[in-house]
């Protein structure tokens, strides 16, 4: 159909993963753990007829139900938990930079997008110093349910299968790179991308339009306004400035909408005052628009401290996974309408208030950017380049 015109491999790919995922399911011996991006639900409703930025978040839970999935959990949480530790990470830089200390860089750049990560280790590999070292949502989810929850629900590693269901395609490389793996067992085992979730459930035959609205489970299902925003342009930096500028200051934020991130323009600035300094913050979606930034850095004129860049036109509400939009620019806004209206009508919109972030902290993890957290939540790029170094 129209997949293969458009994509090939993906379709190739499509009908292996899916595959994989009902095996998975049907054998006794797994324990089969789903997590949901926030960028999906704002989506899949466009594959069962609905309008573009139709939010299907409970439907969503319960055909995930019906699959037969063991657990069902939302990627939002550890939105909240990459939050945690990109906002201290962001700190401890802007301190040690402000302080003096020339060898910690700025800008620091987000690094959920593999995409834009693979794009960085081929092009950029002089600036690796630059994006945070925080894992993407997606592979915190799968280091978290294959360490804390295995332990809590006595399951062993190799016992559980980890599946994420993303409006990405690059992910499904991101979860197969082998540092988000141990003993050659990975934290995220398959992916799936939002069209894949929708032939599956027309698969199974289950009535979309009818289904009831159900809950994610608990304690890696909760999650706050600030990772629901993860999934649009923007979202990511604003998250992060909610809880940067509350660690800083030390005061309650009152106005947790930072309008000044939001927009659609490719490339976006804006200054945000944490309490007397004066944060300058960049936002580029679209790799054409993320190299302008880069090649500030690179000539030492880059007036920013903070950059979030997208690999996709609108951030992940436009990724490649998505229902076809034909560059309808209009559906990217309705589901980016979508994501900011959920965000506004949650009760705690900032994600160091997630109550079950910080009894995980307090239970497992410790303190942002500790032993542990390093461990589970970060870490490393590489040249891909493929120049000679010596
Ligand atoms: Fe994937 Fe696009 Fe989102 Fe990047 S912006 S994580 S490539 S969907």
């Amino acid at each position: 159909g129209q997949c293969v015109a458009v994509c090939p491999t993906g379709a190739l790919s499509e009908k292996d993963e899916t595959g994989a995922v009902l095996r998975a399911i049907a054998d006794p011996a797994k324990t089969v753990v789903v997590q949901v991006a926030p960028a999906v639900r704002t989506a899949l409703g466009e594959e069962f007829g609905m309008a573009p930025g139709t939010l299907v978040t409970g439907k969503l839970a319960a055909a995930l139900r019906r699959l037969d999935f063991d657990y069902v959990f939302d990627t939002d949480f550890a939105a909240d938990l990459t939050i945690m530790e990109e906002a201290s990470e962001l700190l401890d830089r802007l301190t040690r930079h402000l302080g003096g200390d020339t060898s910690v860089k700025l800008p620091i750049i987000t690094s959920c997008c593999p995409a834009w990560v693979n794009h960085l280790e081929k092009r950029f590999p002089d600036l690796l110093d630059y994006p945070s070292t925080a894992r993407s949502p997606m592979q915190m989810f799968g280091s978290i349910a294959k360490s804390y929850l295995a332990e809590k629900i006595g399951v062993k590693r190799q016992e559980m299968v980890v599946v994420s269901v993303m409006p990405c395609v690059a992910k499904k490389a991101e979860c197969a790179r082998e540092e988000f793996a141990v003993d050659g067992n990975r934290d995220v085992d398959i992916t799936l991308t939002t069209r894949e979730l929708a032939s599956l459930i027309k698969r199974a035959n289950i009535d979309f339009h009818r289904l009831e609205d159900d809950d994610f489970d608990s304690p890696l299902g909760e999650s706050t306004g600030a990772a629901v925003i993860f999934g649009t342009t923007g979202g990511v930096i604003e998250a992060a400035a909610r809880s940067a500028y509350e660690f800083h200051t030390g005061e309650t934020l009152e106005e947790v909408d930072f309008k000044a991130l939001r927009g659609f323009d490719g490339i976006r600035s804006a200054t945000v005052d944490f309490a007397g300094i004066d944060i300058k913050i960049g936002i580029a979606h679209g790799l054409a628009n993320a190299r302008v930034l880069m090649e500030e850095i690179r000539k030492g004129t880059s007036p920013y401290h903070a950059i979030e860049v997208m690999a996709c036109p609108g951030g992940c509400i436009g990724g490649g996974g998505q229902p076809f939009h034909q560059g309808d620019e209009s559906v990217i806004k309705a589901r980016q309408q979508a994501l900011y209206s959920e965000d506004a009508g949650k009760v705690i919109r900032k994600s160091h208030e997630n109550p079950h972030i910080k009894k995980l902290y307090e239970e497992y993890l410790g303190e942002p950017l500790g032993e542990k957290p390093h461990a589970l939540l970060h870490t490393h790029y590489m040249d891909r380049s493929g120049r000679k170094t010596k």
